[in-house]
């Protein structure tokens, strides 16, 4: 092939492994990598992007197909954002044309601008005011209105007048006539005019500085800092500190957070320290309100960028330094389709912008702590709460000696008496939405499940509807048993159950609840939140929404009312989870100026996970932590893919993963194969689920594992009669 017939390969949003190859065909040069085009596919036509401009293709040159359209000048995406979702195919193995469109906002996928479109606005002209508009009437009505429209505002854009229902036909006569004039402008990119002048923060403590110091006095490039800090250490003003010195010499910094949407105390403070320099990212923006961040990203007018796990792919004009807040949280874990890792992406793209990058935690994942021991971060840490709190004290109510009423022990209730009698607040933590979990036939002996998850209907009293948690299947609640038509019972308890019964037991207490069934509407969560803070609500009840970063001084008991459910989980991690979660929720207690009290009920006191949390820290459970999954051999001191497979029937998964397991085993010994196994809930929305997990000490092998595996099993006919998916580093077994 030589370089009259350039050969472009493209990526096309359609699960094809590759990119596919064109011949350019158009006018002017071949377009470059990270632009645009147009192609083929089938009879079908795609907007795909320039993957490169290979020397030679597989495709003989007269079957080549050829693209003839550009749809940019100039790559919309960075050569280091290409790079990088060239290696996110290949390290998770996943459709190069699915990862690319997943990187783009979704009117840049439809082919939209890349650079903000002009907006188009209409004045009316000094001949246009002297027009009889009562004479234009009788000819044509909608133009006379139209002027006269135009007579009573200064101008109004195109979107404007079409929203008030002129039509283009009505615009364009008035402007052939000369009594309109057009004007262009390019959009102000929502630069927020009426942002304040930034503030400027607290001088830092004396461990601040020297987290902040130790980040900031080494050698320009690629450098990885863990900051392990407890919750209310100050790590936030640390990272407004280190963004505020980019932003001084002018480079762009992405900060991660977990959830936007549960933490909107956190963007204020950004807001108000960073004005307009700030730019949102998060799934809950209009496809026009997402292209336009990613504008302001890419022309580097965003000083700052915060974002949710996909804003990793943000296209930086002057990257400064990537920060990513609440490491541990499986958020950053994409669970579906492309399941990549939005925290380990952030390491990656940092060391090919040769830049630093921060992890942050109170409770810093096994994962980054053993990079850390293995020197290849940088361990910060922040052991102090600011302020003089200190921290709180935390307590066991021994369920085996207590009785529990509607989720709640008397040892409970008394803690909760004293703290509001105090004046204070106090949040109860239950990982379970809903009134209670399961509905019993005490004569039966029958429970309602669901018909098409191997898990039961969950009551919803105040809908009066039962519904899965798993599929979304829903139906009436009927106490009455259907067979005997015996009363039937709620049992254990759910969100709603608790702040039911604390509501009978203290009528006069204002009780608030914080789980997804009362945010779902837009602006509930601000209300539940702003009324917290506000000291309206005195006890506020919710799911693990409360363990993310609120800060509500004046909160001075947390009580963890269900710990069990995390202690014997399946998953080699639940005990890690579990302790993030008592931890980071214990973290509510006694901010500020107050002591708090943490009490959490469990039957089982002694357990050692308890023990280590009690009387030592969380860096403590971590080494031991860290010690059982070196002596079991889990990662970080293996690695892992998991082969996931269902199908209606589940003898076609079992096929399928049975051969797949059988095909992996035969590649060799280094590689070990367990399965395949039910998924930890076998059946889910009618479909049963299996797996088959491979695992190695070394990542070379697994991966080149998976390539063949993938290369031998695509044409297998039992590999269509199932939905699969390779799940590199998977976050849940
Ligand atoms: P973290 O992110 O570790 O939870 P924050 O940065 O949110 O901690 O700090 C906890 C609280 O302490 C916040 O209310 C914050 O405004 C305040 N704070 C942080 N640093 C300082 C400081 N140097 N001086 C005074 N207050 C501070
Ligand atoms: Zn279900």
């Amino acid at each position: 092939m030589t370089n009259e017939t350039p050969v472009i390969r493209v990526a096309v949003p359609l699960p094809i492994r590759e990119g596919l190859d064109y011949l350019w065909a158009g006018s002017g040069p071949a377009p470059a990598p990270g632009c645009r085009v147009q192609v083929p596919v089938g009879r079908k036509s795609h907007t795909g992007i320039v993957i490169e401009h290979p020397a030679t293709s597989s495709v003989a040159p007269d079957k080549l197909k050829r693209a003839t359209t550009a749809l940019d000048a100039e790559p919309i995406i960075t050569t280091d954002l290409l790079e990088t979702l060239a290696w996110c195919a290949s390290y998770y193995h996943h459709p190069i044309g699915e990862v690319v469109s997943a990187s783009l906002p979704a009117l840049l996928r439809r082919g939209r601008a890349a650079v903000p479109e002009p907006v188009v606005r209409w004045r009316i002209t000094a001949a246009g005011r002297e027009i009889d508009t009562r004479e234009l009437t009788r000819r044509a009505r909608r133009q006379a209105a139209l002027l006269e429209h135009l007579a009573n505002t200064a101008s109004a854009t195109d979107a404007d007048l079409r929203d008030a229902g002129f039509a283009r036909a009505q615009i364009a006569r008035l402007a052939e006539n000369g009594w309109l004039a057009r004007e262009e402008t390019t959009p102000p990119s929502c630069v927020k005019t009426s942002a304040p002048e930034p503030e400027s923060g607290p001088a830092l403590t004396a461990e601040q500085r020297d987290v902040v110091e130790a980040m900031t006095s080494v050698e320009p490039g690629y450098h990885a800092f863990l900051l392990h800090g407890v919750t209310g250490s100050g790590k936030t003003e640390v990272y407004m500190r280190l963004i505020a010195e980019q932003i001084r010499t002018g480079r762009q910094s992405l900060l991660l957070v977990p959830e936007i949407s549960l933490t909107p105390q956190l963007v204020g403070r950004l807001e108000r320290r960073f004005g307009a320099r700030l730019s949102v990212m998060h799934s809950g923006l209009t496809d026009r309100e997402r292209l336009d961040a990613w504008q302001r990203c890419r022309s580097g007018a965003a000083g700052l960028i915060v974002g949710t796990r996909s804003a990793v792919f943000a296209p930086l004009a002057n990257p400064g330094i990537v920060i990513v807040d609440e490491e541990h949280d499986t958020s950053y874990k994409q669970s579906e389709g492309f399941r990549y890792s939005a925290r380990d992406l952030a390491v990656f793209r940092a060391r090919r912008l040769r830049i630093p990058v921060v992890l942050g935690s109170a409770t810093p994942s096994l994962e980054s702590i053993h990079n850390a021991d293995q020197g290849r971060y940088a361990l910060l840490r922040l052991p102090e709460r600011i302020g003089k709190a200190g921290s709180p004290a935390v307590r066991i109510i021994d369920l085996n000696h207590h009785a529990v009423r509607n989720g709640i022990s008397t040892p409970m209730l008394s803690a909760i008496e004293q703290h509001l009698a105090a004046g204070h607040q106090v949040m109860l933590f239950l990982n379970r939405r809903g009134f209670a979990p399961v509905l019993f036939c005490p004569e039966c002996g029958v429970t309602e499940d669901c018909q098409r998850c191997d898990s039961r209907m969950t009551i919803h009293s105040a809908s009066g509807r039962l519904r899965c948690h798993h599929c979304g299947a829903e139906r009436a609640l009927e106490w009455a048993c259907a067979s005997c038509g015996t009363e039937r019972k709620a049992v254990g308890a759910g969100t709603q159950r608790v702040s039911a019964a604390l509501r009978e037991l203290y009528p006069s207490v204002e009780i608030g609840r914080l789980d997804r069934d009362a945010t779902n509407r837009r602006g509930s969560l601000e209300s539940v939140l702003a009324d917290l803070e506000s000291g309206k609500t005195q006890i506020l009840v919710g799911t693990q929404m409360l363990a993310k970063g609120h800060d509500f001084p004046n909160v001075t008991l947390v009580g963890v009312l269900n710990a069990d459910q995390g202690l014997f989980g399946t998953d080699f991690r639940s005990n890690e989870r579990l302790a993030q979660t008592i931890v980071q929720v214990a973290g509510r207690a006694g901010r500020a100026e107050r002591p708090g009290e943490v009490l959490i009920q469990s039957h089982f006191p002694s357990h050692p996970l308890f023990e280590t949390l009690l009387t030592q820290d969380y860096a403590q459970f971590a080494e031991l932590a860290l010690a059982e999954r070196r002596a079991t051999d889990w990662p970080p001191f293996s690695h892992l893919v998991l082969w996931r497979a269902n199908a209606v029937r589940r003898a076609v998964a079992f096929d399928y993963l049975g051969r797949l397991a059988r095909a992996a085993r035969a590649l060799g010994a280094e590689i070990d194969v367990h399965g395949p196994a039910p998924a930890g809930m076998e059946r889910r929305g009618g479909r049963y689920r299996a797996q088959v997990l491979l695992q190695c000490e070394r990542r070379g092998p697994l991966h080149a594992a998976v390539d063949e595996l993938l290369r031998t099993t695509r044409h297998w006919p039992q590999a269509r009669k199932v939905r699969w998916a390779v799940d590199v580093d998977p976050a849940e077994l």
